[in-house]
């Protein structure tokens, strides 16, 4: 019997524990901080009041004892591995393993440059910070309802700092939520604002061009005012400040301007890039220690001496890659280096609208976009679904 430990049940640490929780001869620790896993592609719909909380959560327990006798879950924090004796100190116990698995994700990166950025900003990033965004929200749209005055001439303002993948859902989401509200409840009544800006020269930066021009264009379409090449050097608590000594008014702020590795990151020795993420070996081992791999958003991870960008898709290709490497180890064979492509990306831009790229060439726009990425949730959380379903009768 191998004991195993995944740490972290994000989309990668999920993952991997789906392909190793087949083999019986292994037994598998699940590791996470929350009892819950936190679908964060679908944050943008919950923000803007589309969907619930029980479309973007999944409970742990259930899940995994929808899985066999040979998974388990522990809710715990993780503070530190030892590469050496095998062993992890969570904050209330310790676990010896064999093989470990390191996939805690990513946080929010407020740059140290940015005063102010912490303290006045909503976020995604996690979901308590993505239901008080909400709450407040509505609150303001509830006292909007009881014509009580806004502070300012009438407007809702929203500034959403970061136009990556990220900030422009978002963005396009909240102005597609926004314009159904002044339909309903009157032009007069809401004056709606939306700006979303980036340090980079265009949104999406390092996207393909098709897509950046695309989005773009269905941004301004949806009222959404870009500012591009817009250092931000300070937020206050209704107004952020440009480098250029530009002043732009909100009534909130999502910030969504960059990510770094998760805390736990920070206590492991090893070689990692500017945002904190691990510099694994071509076999995504932490360098140096062949029984510990290192996944998803808290791993700089390449391809053929390509960055893959850090998102769930490269989350799950890395854990499918790892899985297969334990199993081949524990035979004592044999596994290939580290090789990922990635199938697609879709952006979801507001209402039934979304636009995407397959293969690095096929183009797909509008409606048709909008139901494959759909369908991809869909067929994601259905996996899940299943097996919390099956948890949830035992228990
Ligand atoms: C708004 C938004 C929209 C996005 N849209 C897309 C999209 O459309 N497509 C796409 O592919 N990607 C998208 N992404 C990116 C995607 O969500 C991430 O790349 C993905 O979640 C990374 O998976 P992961 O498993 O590495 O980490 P995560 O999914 O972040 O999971 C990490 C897990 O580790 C746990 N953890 C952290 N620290 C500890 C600790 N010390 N101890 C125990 N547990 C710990 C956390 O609680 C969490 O459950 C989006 C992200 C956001 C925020």
């Amino acid at each position: 019997m191998k004991d195993i430990v995944i740490i972290g049940a994000g989309y990668g640490g999920l993952r991997a524990l789906e392909y190793l929780a087949k083999e019986k001869n292994f037994k598998i620790t699940l590791i996470d901080k929350n009892p819950y896993h936190y679908m964060q592609t679908e944050a943008y719909g919950y923000i803007a009041g589309r969907f619930d909380i029980s479309d973007i959560a999944i409970d742990l327990n259930s899940f995994v004892k929808g899985l066999g006798d040979n998974v388990s879950f522990i809710k715990d924090k993780a503070i530190k591995i030892d590469k050496e004796k095998q062993i992890l100190t969570l904050q209330n116990q310790t676990i010896a393993f064999d093989y470990a698995i390191i996939a805690v994700g990513a946080q929010t990166n407020f740059f140290s440059f940015i005063k102010g950025a912490k303290e006045y900003t909503h976020g995604v990033k996690n979901i308590q910070r993505a239901f008080e965004f909400r709450q407040a929200f509505e609150k303001r749209l509830y006292l909007k309802l009881e014509e009580k005055k806004l502070h300012r001439n009438g407007d809702l303002h929203i500034a959403i700092a970061g136009a990556g993948l990220s900030g422009v859902e978002i963005a396009a989401e909240m102005a597609h939520t926004l314009k159904k509200y002044e339909k309903i409840l009157s032009k007069e009544s809401i004056t709606l604002k939306i700006s979303l800006i980036d340090a980079a020269k265009t949104i999406l930066p390092g996207m393909d061009s098709y897509i950046i021009n695309k989005t773009e264009q269905r941004l301004k379409n949806l009222g959404i005012q870009i500012y591009t090449n817009a250092f931000i050097q300070e937020i206050k608590e209704r107004s952020i400040y440009f480098k250029d000594g530009t002043k732009v008014d909100f009534d909130f702020i999502i910030y969504t301007a960059g990510i770094k590795a998760a805390k736990f990151i920070q206590e492991i020795q090893t070689e990692k890039n500017n945002i904190e993420q691990i510099i694994p070996d071509e076999y995504l081992h932490l360098q140096g220690s062949e029984n510990i791999f290192c996944i998803g958003d808290c791993t700089q991870i390449k391809s053929q001496e390509k960055l893959l960008p850090p998102t769930a898709q490269t989350a799950e290709k890395s854990a499918q890659y790892v899985a297969k490497a334990i199993i081949a180890k524990t035979k004592n064979k044999s596994y290939p280096i580290f090789k990922a492509k990635i199938d697609g990306y879709f952006v979801a831009l507001g209402g039934n609208y979304a636009i995407g790229m397959l293969y690095e060439k096929i183009k797909v726009e509008g409606y048709l976009a909008y139901l494959l990425k759909k369908l991809i949730t869909r067929v994601y959380r259905h996996g899940l679904e299943i097996k919390v379903n099956a948890g949830y009768k035992k228990r």
